[in-house]
């Protein structure tokens, strides 16, 4: 998580830790009859007394049996049964003692206790995979509330499995990478990242090896860009005046791109809004016609892309060195040789280097200059002498 930049979580749940809430949430069930118990001692949920069972998910709950029960452990497609609360204790399993009975907790209910212990009766987001909609989630949704009596989760955020290279994730068909696998192929964390959320939850990701190379080339057209306006704030050369249909134009493009993530998380339109930007920004850089007026708003979608995006500063050699690290230390020999060498330095590492390279040419000694040029060029880090100061990128 931390190598891709996603957020830890304020609060990670453990059920073991909420059993407590649990077995209230049965007994208040079982106070309303919703909630009884059969001949082995477990717990089961009583799905006819629910009239909006299948309101997530639109199931059609034609056939209904009132009292057919399915085990929480069978997790069959259409089983619009009486579900497992609690699981009285089989020989071998760990099991807690409490009023319901000795015996451990089914799934679903794991679920409801935690979320309404941390969170109150109503929530806003609830999130999960695509499958767990029927009827883990439906599950969750009729115990909660016949127990509360206020709407559960608001939204239900349900994302798409991943395909990879067109067919399923698995180890089988050899098309199951973990992160550090694709860290020791040589790809770039940042590039993973944004590969990752600029596909829409609700669209199937077809991940792939060419649209990881696609995302590292896009995130290298930002970070080129961005270091491109930043220099273009300290040369003499850009003309003053505002370029005021570029500026429109960012302005135009700064909403769609706020608009896009306010409707249902479009990462892919927004996205897109920002590198129309880049595209239009870069041709007034080439043509001159890139005011000193264009920089603030120019920085400000930059900076509205990074507080959502996060890739505009570059960590990926921290993470990569950690992954060869991890690699060598497990004894692994498949680290991609690139790795070694281009990712091997960070942007600011660079950035330290061009600086000692000015620095060393302004004393007239050349030979570290050119020294300098060819260990960037050995790493793949192209620098370039303009009139507005060195720029540099990479291979
Ligand atoms: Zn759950």
């Amino acid at each position: 998580m931390d190598a891709l930049r996603v957020e830890r979580p304020e609060i990670i749940a453990r059920a073991t830790e909420t059993i407590g809430e649990m077995v209230a949430l049965i007994e208040r069930l079982a106070s309303e009859d919703i909630a009884y118990k059969v001949d082995d001692g477990s717990w089961y949920f009583r799905i006819a007394k629910f009239p909006d069972y299948g309101k997530l998910s639109g199931k059609d709950l034609e056939g209904i049996e009132d009292g057919a029960r399915v085990d929480v452990d069978e997790y069959e497609k259409d089983a619009k049964r009486d579900f497992a609360l609690w699981k009285a204790v089989k020989p071998g399993e760990h099991a807690w003692d409490t009023p319901l009975g000795t015996g451990r907790p089914g799934w679903h209910i794991e679920c409801s206790a935690m979320a309404m212990k941390h969170l109150g009766p109503s929530f806003d987001l609830h999130g999960g995979g695509e499958d767990l909609a029927f009827p883990h989630h439906e599950n969750e949704i009729a115990q909660s509330e016949c127990a509360s009596h206020v709407p559960f989760a608001r939204h239900w955020f349900h994302v798409r499995f991943l395909l990879v290279e067109g067919k399923k994730m698995s180890k089988s068909e050899g098309n199951f990478y973990t992160l550090r696998d694709l860290l020791l192929k040589g790809y770039r964390a940042s590039a993973i990242r944004f590969l990752l959320v600029s596909v829409p939850y609700r669209h199937q990701m077809n991940f792939t090896f060419e649209g990881l190379t696609e995302s590292a080339n896009a995130i290298e057209r930002l970070r080129t860009f961005a270091r491109r306006v930043e220099a273009a704030g300290g040369t003499l050369a850009l003309p003053a005046a505002l370029n005021a249909d570029l500026d429109a134009l960012v302005a135009e493009k700064l909403t769609a791109y706020g608009a896009a993530l306010d409707n249902d998380l479009n990462t892919a339109e927004a996205r897109a809004a920002v590198f129309d930007v880049v595209r239009a920004a870069n041709i007034a850089l080439d043509h001159g016609t890139f005011g000193r007026g264009n920089i603030a708003r120019v920085q400000k979608l930059l900076q509205a892309l990074d507080a959502v995006f996060d890739v505009l500063t570059d960590r990926d050699a921290d993470v990569s060195k950690a992954a060869v690290a991890w690699a060598k230390a497990e004894g692994r020999t498949d680290i991609a040789p690139d790795l070694l060498v281009s990712q091997s330095i960070s942007d600011q590492e660079i950035e330290a280097l061009i600086a000692e390279r000015t620095d060393a040419r302004k004393r007239r000694n050349f030979a570290r200059g050119d020294a300098i040029r060819n260990e960037l060029a050995e790493k793949g880090v192209l620098i370039e002498d303009g009139k507005a100061g060195v720029t540099w990128k990479r291979r």
